[in-house]
């Protein structure tokens, strides 16, 4: 079954690989951090649209697993490399999604963190320039910190503590979009820069300390649900396939489109509204613990997305519950006991 569907996603792609080559207008795209939750799910979406990707990835939390489906896909090439030095290649597009994403992950070498957003930036931006082409940054709602508006439009500048421990992550997150702007401004770089909020779905990792993959993970096995703070704090979280497409179409803009645009659902939940679902979603038995919030925790979030409704046409089809389901789902399959028996 998992062979067929396997043949299946080679063959269909192979037609419009094709079709497009025949036609002159297939390309070779570059997705830095394509081993990543998103980066996967972009390989996927891009090697579907009839193209050649080169994921390139230092594999820090991100995993060959996540590329299971598309490894032996012909025009799918996987380079291991750190893009905090300079990467040399002849593509036609590139999406920067390379950087560690969860608190736990970017915050364990906040050094190396701040390198990959700026020195990556640079390279990746450096890499556009020399060769002509469009670059999308995978930036981020941190960059509007524990934000005093709300919700936040993309005229919002921010509230982040610039020596907290997130700032590794937020403000490298800022001078890389930054940088996006003065290359656009200065080398005329066609940029795209999208401002993710919180995405959630299957490929997420299931240790890495994100509010979805706990809650989840302690649900389905009956653990305390670890609560941080009183659990009032609000997120808004988006699906990944809704997430991808609006990425996808950001790209697919004219060159006067440069961003920065807001993409995320902008339902907004309390993290003990999320527990409860999740707990009544999985049937658990797990019960609320409170723990200390993190520094700088941001107390609400939720996006504006009207410039993403307007100059896009895009909005998230899928809600909370839905999305939820079909991760539950696929976390099932990450449990130690099932792993083996389970055919994705
Ligand atoms: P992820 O950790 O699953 O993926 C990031 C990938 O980048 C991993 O495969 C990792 O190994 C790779 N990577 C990290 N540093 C690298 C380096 N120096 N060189 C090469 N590869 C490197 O995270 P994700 O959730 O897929 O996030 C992807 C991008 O989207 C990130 O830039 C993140 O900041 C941004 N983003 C994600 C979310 C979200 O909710 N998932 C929200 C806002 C922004
Ligand atoms: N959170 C929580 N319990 C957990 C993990 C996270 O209550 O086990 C909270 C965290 O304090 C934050 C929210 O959930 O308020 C979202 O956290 P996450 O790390 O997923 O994303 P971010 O804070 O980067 O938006």
């Amino acid at each position: 079954m998992y062979l067929e569907y396997k043949k299946l996603l080679i063959y269909f792609t192979g037609i419009i690989f094709i079709l497009k080559f025949s036609k002159g207008i297939m390309k070779k795209i570059l997705i830095t951090g394509g081993a990543g939750f998103l980066g996967s799910h972009l390989c996927k979406k891009l090697l579907l649209e009839g193209n050649q990707v080169l994921a390139v990835d230092n594999f820090y939390t991100g995993r060959r697993d996540n590329l299971t489906d598309l490894l032996d896909h012909p025009n799918l090439e996987v380079l291991q490399h750190d893009i905090t030095t300079p990467l040399f290649v002849e593509v036609d597009e590139i999406y920067n999604l390379a950087s560690p994403a969860s608190p736990i992950h970017y915050q364990y070498d906040p050094v190396h963190t701040t390198k990959t957003s700026v020195l990556g930036a640079i390279h990746m931006l450096g890499l556009a320039k020399r060769l002509n082409i469009k670059i999308l940054q995978a930036s981020t709602s941190e960059v509007y910190g524990d934000p005093a508006v709300h919700p936040q439009p993309e005229s919002y500048w921010g509230n982040v503590n610039p020596i907290g421990p997130r700032a590794c992550y937020d403000e490298g997150k800022r001078c890389a979009e930054t940088l996006f702007f003065d290359y656009h401004r200065q080398h005329k770089v066609q940029i795209k820069v999208m401002r993710i909020f919180n995405t959630y779905g299957p490929h997420m990792q299931a240790n890495d300390g994100r509010v979805v993959s706990n809650f989840i993970m302690q649900a389905l096995h009956d653990q305390p649900i670890t609560i941080y703070g009183n659990g009032s704090q609000t997120r808004s979280f988006c699906y990944v396939e809704d997430l991808i497409e609006g990425m996808y179409a950001l790209m697919q803009t004219s060159k006067e489109v440069t961003g920065p645009i807001n993409i995320g659902n902008p339902g907004e939940f309390s993290m003990l509204e999320l527990a409860q679902t999740i707990i009544e979603l999985t049937g658990s038995k797990s019960e609320l613990v409170f723990k200390p919030l993190p520094q700088d925790d941001p107390k609400q979030r939720k996006p504006d997305i009207r410039q993403a409704q307007e100059v896009l046409g895009w909005e998230p089809k899928i809600n909370l519950r839905e999305g939820l389901e079909k991760t539950i789902a696929y976390f099932e399959t990450q449990i130690p006991e099932h792993i083996g028996k389970i055919v994705l």
